[in-house]
């Protein structure tokens, strides 16, 4: 067990401590909970499941827990005793020599690729600098900057820096449109029709509703502390004038495409083949249990995981095709 599992363990204990704690005063706690500690110490288990979102709602399973882990359907992941993962160490590095830059100086450095790579130490230590002033620059001007030299495997292409505010700014785009999603639905809908694909953006002046300005939603400020937000009675939240909506393509309006999930959206996206860098963002999101994602959902609106959420929707939307280096702040 390594360290970060230790605090962990310790930390869980003590919140199931805390919890055992109210119960004795009289208390009731009604948890939602993904952590196996947190699972196996209920007295009484709800699991939902299995499927998400507009597929969601179902009750698995409710009872004790010592029944449920004799169930078939029990995940094998609660049955057995959790096992530490093994750590790799990298077999290729990014090398560099003589790096130097504000404080930051070192004759050699190795950083593994082909894995997760954490960079740690204080504030202002030069982490960032590191990361945005060497690696970064080196790998995306193809020369080495602020170092005598620096090598990484020619299969990398490029190097990318995400900082959590950047995601920020996207709180009320819609996922079609951060997933870059959206110009690709338009195309279609323009080869069907006469229009141009920015006739079928919602962001587009001549194409969205007056109402609530391709929203689909008004809002509508009551006083000071509350606003109420309505589906636009208008559009009735298609978003669009009618002259755009009349267009169809495999008897879908372009604001029914927009209600679709992710997992719909692939099987419309199958029909026109040429969109292949599409289906394999949207399978990657699949493939962690994001399908049931709306088009028309906010970043954020993104459930409880937000932050997991979060993190999977700007790699996804950036689905590099080639080995590409991914640098996050956290
Ligand atoms: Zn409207």
């Amino acid at each position: 067990m390594n360290l970060q599992q230790a605090c962990r363990k310790r930390i869980f204990r003590d919140l199931i401590r805390i919890l055992r704690e109210l119960i004795a005063k009289g208390n009731t706690v009604i948890v939602i909970e993904h952590d196996k500690s947190i699972i196996l110490a209920a007295d009484y288990l709800v699991q939902m499941g299995p499927k998400a979102g507009a597929l969601g709602g179902y009750i698995s399973y409710q009872g004790r827990v010592e029944a449920f882990l004799k169930e078939d359907d029990c995940h094998p992941f609660l049955k057995a005793s959790s096992q530490a993962a093994p750590l790799k160490a990298g077999k290729t590095h990014i090398t560099i020599r003589q790096l130097a830059k504000h404080t930051l100086e070192k004759e050699l450095l190795a950083v593994p690729i082909g894995g997760i790579t954490a960079l740690t130490g204080k504030s202002g230590i030069g982490k960032t600098t590191l990361v945005k002033d060497i690696i970064i620059p080196s790998i995306n001007l193809g020369q080495s900057v602020n170092c005598a030299a620096i090598d990484w495997p020619k299969s990398i292409v490029g190097a990318h820096y995400f900082e959590p505010k950047k995601l920020r700014t996207h709180a009320n785009t819609l996922v079609v449109s951060y997933l870059d999603l959206l110009k690709h639905i338009c195309k279609i809908f323009a080869s069907e029709s006469h229009l141009k694909p920015k006739d079928f953006s919602y962001k587009t002046k001549e194409s969205q509703c007056p109402n609530c300005n391709g929203t689909g939603v008004v809002e509508t400020h009551l006083d000071l502390t509350a606003n109420t937000i309505e589906t636009c009675d208008v559009c009735h939240g298609q978003r669009y004038q009618p002259d755009i909506l009349v267009h169809e393509v495999q008897s879908k309006s372009i604001a029914e495409v927009l209600a679709m999930t992710l997992a719909e959206l692939k099987v419309w996206f199958t029909i026109f083949k040429a969109f292949a860098g599409c289906l394999e963002r949207i399978e990657a999101l699949e493939d962690i249990g994001l399908g049931h994602l709306s088009l028309e959902q906010t970043v954020q609106s993104l459930s409880s995981r937000r932050k997991t959420t979060r993190l999977a929707l700007e790699l996804a939307a950036r689905c590099p095709k080639k080995p590409t280096l991914s640098i996050r702040r956290t």
